[in-house]
This record gives C-alpha cells, structure tokens and sequence, in this order.
C-alpha cells in the first residue's frame, strides 16, 4: 500500500494527539517519563503574554504570526477580557489555576508540542524566515558557548547589549553595558526565543515582564544571549490614550515589583547608574520578621541584610546621632555596630540593627528619649518612633511606626570608674566596660557619617568579643550558624 505524505502526516498527528491524550488520562504526576516527548517536535510556537486587556494589538499581532504559518498561544491569567477577536487556530493558555481543571503548567507540553518557543511583544509584526533563523542562532552556537536564548529588536530601534550581574546574597541585580557577544540582557523592544523545555525548566517560565523575568532567572543559570541583527517591524497602531498609558505604566510598576519579589531581587542598579528598589521603605513593614536567637531568617536562607534595609539602618542612626548630639546626650558606638565602623567603617552586611551606648544621666536632656522615658511611644517630627523597650530598660528608635529598623540606645551609668547597666540580655558585648573608654570619646566613621565612639575601639571589642573581634568576621549567633557554612 502506498502511503501519501498528506496521509503519513496525518497519521503522525492522529498518533501525537493519542500520545497526549493518554498523558492527560495518566493525570498529573502519573505519567511516566517516557510519556513527553523530550525533546517536542520541530517548530516554534509563538507566545503572547506581554500585552495589556485594553487597547492591546493581540488580534493583530496573533493574525500575523498565525500566517506564517506557526502555532499562536495567547498567554494571559485569564481570557482577555474584552474579548478579543482572535484567528479560530489561534489557542488560550489560562495560567490562573481553577478547581475544576488541570493545574495550567503541569504539562506545558500539552499545549506545546514544539521544541522551541518565541515570547513575542504585543504590537510585533512576522517576518516570514526570521523565527527560523533565530532558532538556528541558538542551536548552531555549540555547547560550549552556552547560549539558550535569542533576542530579535522589534522597530527600527536597535536592542542595547547588557551585562547582568547577580549578587543573590546582597539582593542585587547590576546591569553594565555589555561587550557584543556575551550579552545577558538587552534593552528595548524584543521577540526571545529559545527552547520548550528550557522555558518550562524555569521556575518562573511566564513571569512578566517577559524580558526581565527571563533575563535574570537565565543570569542565574549562566546561559548566554545572542542578539540577531535583523528585526520584526512594530505594527503601525493608533496612539495609546493619555489613559491607557497611566494604566499601562501603573501595572507594569506592580509586575516588577511582583517579579522582584520572587526573583529575590531588592535593587536593580542599571547601566547608567540609576537605581530602582523594591525593597521596604518608611511606609511598609520590615523586610525581615522579629529576630530569634540573634540571627535573623536572611541568614538562614544564607542571604545578609535587604540593601532597604541596611539604607533604612543608615539614615537611622544618622538621625538618631544627630538629635542625640544637638541634645547634648553622650553616645558611643556599641556592639556589633563599633565592630562594623572597626572593620569597615560601616553597619556590617549581616547586621540587622545599630546599638548605641548612652550615659543614663542624659536621657532627660533629649525631648524624645523623655517622653519615651515616660512611658509613652513618640513619633518625633520626621516619622522616627522613640519608645522605651519592652525587653528591658533601654530604648529604640524605629525607622518609621510600620517599618520597625532600629537603633537600640543601651543606657550605662558609671560606678567606680566602671559603665554598669541594669538590663543584662546575655549577649556576649552585654559586659560593664571601664570609663576611660569614654574619656574621650572619640569620632568614627560609620554608615555614611562621623559617630562617637569609645577610644582604643580595638581594646574595647576585644573586652566584649574577645581577641581578633575586628579580623574575624562571624555571624552574630554562631551556635546557630556560623559564617563558613556559607
Ligand atoms: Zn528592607
Ligand atoms: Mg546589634
């Protein structure tokens, strides 16, 4: 019998769709390996997922792609809502999960039989050839060079090369101008290609933005980026509205904010210099929760302290020292925060509050420490709120009265020429010192400003924390954890 390739393909398809379908009737978890096909048939299947619900160009740029013609998927939560007049051919990838369907992305392959896949921006326009080429971009590079995606410009604008650097420990992702070749991210309008099963291999595989969601999670995994040369015309569309803009602009700002969040990323520091944060700030809560044992959950998830943070710290204390001083109260650096201007003229990275020392006597010369003093939590004139501990009998100063940075104020009072305290917390710095420590007290750099601090810190740190304090770096509660497990 002689077989047509109109029938052979036929039947080719007939038997892939058997294949899913028995993958489907396995359920989730129940299909063994064997049952995707690993590496997907040859193609590439257009997705849609950066687009806005309103005056979008999804029907648009779907008619085009689907022309080729190449399998289109309009990605979205939930279907486009207006609805929006698609191509018949053209599918829907719900990714909010329901109760009565399957989990969305259990089985990409269900909705994506290609090898290869093409995240394309709303408003682009096919080119016939150019999504080709771009996937012989990525496979004809070799293994060695480790490159997993493609990058395309869409409109006349070329894409800009850029390095990415990720500091995970620091919360940071740095961006530089990269050198053609081994680019990590581009800047600018983009179609990204690159293989099924690497997309779906990433934790978050359809996070928007699109491009910066993949650019960082393929920074982590060391995969390269090509850039091709040629590119997608823009389509020609109507302005968008003064309105549709705001909106625009306002979603996109609660994405990244929602895609930093997961990627772990606090500040974003771009190639021109410019930063943006997306950690807490004075009108959120704290990034981190109440401290057990010293040591404070970042550093169990082998992470130091939030850049917001460490910033919020700094213009605490700053605050903090200057009220102290125009009051006339006498301060000194503490604790691991003098261990910090020793070592580096700076809070240390891990640290998550400052501590000051103070001479009980004082208190009453600062209106706020007075009135915390009295009893009563304070919120001074520029949102920092003063209140007497309730762990024991000293003081904290909080960044903000939702936002709970502080600095502790240890309050010592001198007898026979040794600074004693009432409150003991058990630390290991929570030792009396000699005065002479404090005649003179001495300015220090630390965290951006000048503080007071003890005379001869090294001997100072050395009494609380024991010899080589300032050349060993440790974390506050080794018996929890100790800075080499790291
Ligand atoms: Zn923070
Ligand atoms: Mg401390």
């Amino acid at each position: 019998m002689r077989v047509t390739p109109c029938q052979a393909a036929l039947a080719g398809a007939i038997g892939l769709n058997l294949l899913l379908l028995y993958c489907a009737w396995r359920g989730p978890g129940g299909s063994p390996p064997s049952c995707r096909p690993p590496r997907g048939v040859p193609g590439i299947t257009v997705l849609l997922r950066d687009f806005e619900d309103f005056e979008n160009d999804l029907a648009g740029t779907a008619r085009s792609f689907a022309s080729l013609p190449v399998p289109v998927l309009v990605v979205a939560e939930t279907a486009p809502y207006p609805p929006v007049p698609l191509p018949a051919e053209v599918g829907l990838l719900p990714l909010r999960p329901a109760a009565d369907r399957p989990p969305p992305l259990a089985h990409p392959e269900l909705h994506i039989r290609t090898r290869h896949v093409a995240l394309v921006p709303d408003g682009t326009r096919a080119v016939p050839g150019l999504l080709e080429r771009m996937r012989d971009a990525l496979e004809g590079g070799g293994a060695a060079s480790n490159v997993r995606l493609v990058a395309a410009p869409v409109g006349s604008a070329p894409l800009q090369c850029l390095e990415l650097r990720l500091e995970p420990r620091e919360w940071t992702a740095r961006y530089g101008d990269g050198a053609p070749g081994v680019c990590r991210a581009v800047e600018g309008t983009a179609v990204l290609l690159l293989r099924t099963r690497d997309l779906f291999a990433l934790p978050f595989p359809l996070a928007r933005p699109v491009p910066t969601a993949l650019f960082i999670q393929a920074a982590f995994r060391g995969w390269g980026l090509r850039v091709m040369p040629a590119a997608f015309p823009a389509a020609r569309r109507p302005p968008v509205s003064p309105h549709g803009r705001w909106k625009a602009e306002n979603l996109a700002e609660t994405r990244r904010r929602r895609l930093m969040r997961d990627l772990g990323i606090k500040l974003e520091v771009l190639a021109d210099g410019q930063e943006r944060w997306y950690g807490c700030g004075k009108e959120t809560v704290r990034c981190f929760g109440t401290v057990h044992a010293r040591t404070p959950e970042y550093i169990l998830a082998g992470r130091w302290t939030p850049p917001c943070c460490l910033r919020a710290l700094r213009e605490t204390a700053r605050h903090v020292t200057g009220v102290l001083e125009a009051a006339g109260v006498r301060y000194w650096l503490e604790g691991g925060s003098l261990l910090g201007a020793a070592r580096l003229g700076d809070i240390i990275p891990w640290d998550y509050d400052v501590d000051l020392g103070i001479y009980q006597e004082d208190v009453g010369k600062c209106r706020w420490l007075a009135a915390a003093a009295a009893g009563e939590p304070v919120e001074d004139a520029e949102g920092f709120l003063w209140e007497k501990a309730a762990e024991g009998d000293f003081y904290r100063v909080h960044y903000s009265r939702s936002n709970r940075l502080h600095v502790d104020l240890w309050p010592f009072y001198p007898r026979g020429g040794v600074m004693t305290k009432d409150t003991w917390l058990g630390h290991p710095q929570d030792v009396e010192f000699p005065e002479s420590f404090l005649r003179p007290r001495v300015p220090m750099l630390f965290a951006g400003f000048t503080a007071m601090a003890p005379n001869n810190a090294r001997a100072f740190l050395e009494l609380k924390f024991g010899p080589g304090a300032i050349e060993n770096p440790e974390y506050p509660n080794p018996a929890i954890k100790r800075l080499e497990q790291d």
